[in-house]
């Protein structure tokens, strides 16, 4: 029987995390959760929760940690996270959330946090080629269009370039959030659930790192400390990298992640 995992992926925008996050789920046989799919869902279906999150957006505010906490916690005492686990997508994003999950989980706790790594004129790249639909925010690009025209193949929306994924709203997008995740990041390092994995390369190379990094974290125990796996890191996918390298979770609170360097 395959195992289970608890997971959580951070990262950036244009790394890849939710492609990973799906290979993931796929991979380990655990649902993928994400709480941005979970708000749409919620605020779509008009429940409570969902009227709340709207009125927190349409005001142009951040959603207070409380309401998304809510969320993950009815979603995290459904069956099949009980049983199998679980990739968490785009949630915790602050230290306070992160502390939340952990008593949610209590007396079981999170295995890893994974947060893929990619350097910020490669995701210029990405988020130039990359097309969203309207409707339901599933991601296309250029290079993998949908199926039929610009007609998106999970729910027949309209697949388009977002106008705020220009350069210099993607420069102040990433800025902003390094300045949100560096206290979560940091956190993680500290509890020693941290692994920086390369998001540069194709998805299946990105998808073979994380996967040894989820089994190598596994075969030393829950609190061990991985060893730098040379699986991890793999020259051939760093044809256009500059930082290509995997971080394993031995680098301590006072040493500086590439991300924080970048
Ligand atoms: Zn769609």
């Amino acid at each position: 029987m395959i195992p289970g995992g608890r997971l959580v992926v951070l990262g950036k925008q244009g790394a890849g995390k939710g492609t990973q996050c799906v290979r993931l789920s796929h991979h380990y046989v655990i649902p993928h959760i994400s709480t941005g799919d979970m708000l749409r869902g919620e605020t779509k279906a008009g429940s409570e929760l969902g009227l709340e999150a709207r009125q927190y957006m349409t005001d142009g505010k951040l959603i207070p940690d409380g309401v998304v906490l809510k969320m993950v916690a009815q979603r995290l005492d459904q069956d099949d996270t009980r049983t199998r686990g679980f990739v968490l997508d785009g949630f915790p994003r602050t230290v306070a959330q992160a502390e939340g999950l952990d008593d949610l989980l209590d007396p079981a706790s999170l295995d890893l946090a994974i947060n893929i790594v990619v350097p910020t004129p490669l995701v210029l790249r990405r988020l130039a080629s990359r097309r969203v639909c309207e409707d339901c925010a599933a991601i296309y690009s250029t290079a993998a269009p949908p199926r039929v025209g610009w007609i998106c193949d999970v729910c027949g929306g309209e697949v388009i370039h977002r106008e705020d994924d220009t350069e210099a709203a993607i420069h102040k997008r990433l800025d902003l959030y390094e300045q949100e995740t560096q206290p979560l990041i940091a956190w993680y390092r500290i509890a020693r659930k941290l692994v920086s994995i390369s998001g540069v390369g194709g998805p299946d190379a990105v998808s073979d790192r994380l996967v040894a990094a989820v089994d190598d974290h596994r075969s030393v125990g829950a609190f061990g400390v991985p060893l730098p796996s040379s699986r991890t890191v793999d020259e051939s996918d760093a044809v256009d990298d500059e930082a290509s390298h995997a971080w394993p979770v031995t680098a301590g609170p006072s040493e500086r992640s590439p991300e924080e360097l970048s």
